[in-house]
């Protein structure tokens, strides 16, 4: 007998507002929602703060079971919790985005993490946002839906996120970032960001979030009947 639990995996290239539909869809639904990137973010951080060099596997692999990563949702967000530490703010930092694809393509580190992942995934309905959800972590999700959007409007809603959080930064940089990431994310050997062939696409460069929302809905109710019948 298959799964019973439902599983909802969105993928997509940086700042595509993967989180937004996805912590819209998990409220709506009563879901989990899990932020697989904040836990990238999260292993970038210990490995900046204890100075652990990118080619030392050994120290690698020695750190990775010292990371212990949790999330505890409250009331207005989900904090992530790094080793007893609230790291939610800190991982959201530039000096984080401008190191976490050179930390997230190393083996051991995604080996680790999508360990961590599938255990978060069993047994209860949860949507989860990354990279490779659809393709390696649950290549067997009820829903994946692949989210793209201009590079504009990805880029000026990354500079928004970070102007609102007091972060001084260029829109120069910005572009930058975003383009580097996508660049490492895409073409990393291990499990690099593509799209899902059974994924829903949705180009949200012109639609709200309520526009999102509805349309995700739609497609959970299509696929929810089609797992009923299976
Ligand atoms: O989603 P977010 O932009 O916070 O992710 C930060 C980085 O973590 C991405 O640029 C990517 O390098 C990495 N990541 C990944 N696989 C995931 C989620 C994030 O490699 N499933």
């Amino acid at each position: 007998m298959g799964r019973k639990n439902f599983i909802i995996a969105i993928d997509g290239f940086s700042s595509c507002g993967k989180s937004t539909v996805a912590k819209a869809l998990a409220k709506q639904l009563n879901f989990v929602f899990i932020d697989s990137g904040a836990m990238y973010r999260a292993v970038t951080l210990y490995f900046l703060r204890n100075n652990i060099q990118l080619h030392d596997l050994e120290t690698i692999n020695e750190a990775l079971e010292n990371i212990h990563i949790d999330f505890i949702p409250n009331a207005e967000k989900i904090q992530v919790i790094l080793n007893d530490e609230d790291v939610s703010e800190e991982i959201r930092m530039m000096y984080i985005s401008d190191n976490v694809s050179e930390v997230s393509a190393i083996k051991e580190v995604r080996h680790a993490m999508v360990t961590q992942q599938q255990k978060l995934g069993k047994r209860r309905n949860i949507v989860m946002d990354g990279r490779d959800i659809g393709t390696t972590v649950f290549p067997d999700a009820d829903l994946k839906i692949f989210m793209t959007a201009s590079p504009s409007v990805r880029a000026e809603r990354r500079f928004a996120e970070l102007s609102a959080k007091g972060e001084l930064v260029s829109m120069e940089d910005v572009i930058e970032n975003l383009a580097h990431r996508d660049h490492i994310d895409s073409t990393r050997e291990e499990s690099p960001l593509r799209q899902a062939e059974d994924a829903f696409v949705l180009d949200n460069s012109d639609l709200t979030q309520e526009q999102q929302l509805s349309i995700v809905l739609e497609e959970y109710l299509r696929r929810k009947q089609k797992k009923a019948i299976d």
